[in-house]
């Protein structure tokens, strides 16, 4: 104990471990000796502990040069029409996913890029929001393609394809203060810099969207032909104001939690981190049928989406 004392008490965590392991042999050696000399049968076969081999460190992540979105800024530098020539030639730009490998094998189909230029150069994610789209796949690109309008990073489609508009690195138009910060809720985690000074939540985070209408009218909701893709769902607490909200089907959540699993580990983003558009501004979306951390109180009942 004396030994790991000192050894240990102002070390770095890594020389802490070398110090044990360093320890544990000294004192297995010492009663080797003593059994050696109190006894003079053979030596038993002692179990010696193997060298500890320190914890491979993981390959650290390395972001996609920025030159790999050179293509897109360029395009963008141009004049920005609204016209379909103009989407047309934007949808020709390309550039490479921020996805990890290993998520996109795990999702239900590859990773399409569907480029918009309403982006700014500014963003260290340190959080991920979630919106629902309240419009279908199509109209929620073609909003995000229109010059000088909204965009997320990803969009996630109702059977689970996943779509990426803008570079992580780059900051887009899903959440913002507009300046002003009594524009977001006061409790906003991401509006202020450490040193209390106001900052714009687009520049420290990654927005997904999700393919969802939010809030309906059932009498009005036509049911999707698949009970697999969605319904309603229905908030007993009406606790946004509302009670009836389009489901997330399945296999887009599954999608959601790949995404939301890479991004975190890519960024070092912890969970708590994971947010909706309403913690933000004071908008309802992605709304109580998205129980991200907490198991849904409603019809139908469902367990948390993230442990
Ligand atoms: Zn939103």
């Amino acid at each position: 104990m004396v030994g790991v004392t000192q050894g240990g008490v102002h070390a770095e965590p890594q020389l802490l471990i070398q110090n044990n392991s360093e320890i544990t042999q000294h004192t297995e050696i010492v009663d080797i000796t003593k059994m050696g000399s109190a006894a003079s049968e053979p030596m038993p076969d002692i179990e010696i502990s193997p060298t500890i081999v320190p914890t491979e460190t993981p390959t650290p992540w390395i972001p996609n040069s920025l030159s790999e979105y050179q293509n897109l800024v360029e395009f963008c530098k141009r004049s920005q029409v609204d016209s379909d020539q103009w989407r047309h030639a934007l949808n020709q730009v390309t550039f490479p996913s921020d996805i990890s490998d290993e998520a996109q094998k795990r999702l239900p189909d590859r990773v399409d890029i569907r480029p918009s230029c309403n982006f700014d150069f500014q963003n260290q994610p340190r959080a991920i929001v979630l919106h629902y789209t309240e419009g279908s796949l199509e109209a929620t690109i073609a909003t995000f393609q229109q010059p000088h309008n909204s965009s997320a990073h990803y969009v996630i489609d109702r059977d689970g394809k996943v779509y990426q508009v803008i570079p992580e690195q780059f900051a887009a138009y899903h959440v913002n203060c507009y300046g002003n910060r009594n524009l977001c809720i006061p409790s906003c985690p991401v509006c202020t810099n450490p040193d209390g000074s106001f900052v714009e939540p687009r520049s420290q985070t990654i927005g997904i969207e999700l393919v969802n209408l939010g809030h309906v009218d059932p009498r009005y909701y036509i049911s999707p032909t698949s009970s697999a893709n969605g319904g309603l769902f229905e908030d007993y607490n009406n606790s946004f104001g509302y009670r009836f909200w389009e489901e997330y089907p399945q296999v887009q959540i599954h999608s959601l939690q790949i995404l939301v699993e890479d991004i975190c580990s890519r960024w070092n983003i912890p969970l708590d981190m994971v947010m909706g558009h309403s913690r933000i501004n004071n908008n309802v979306d992605p709304g109580p049928a998205l129980n991200l951390f907490w198991p849904r109180y409603g019809n139908p009942m469902r367990p948390s989406i993230f442990q």
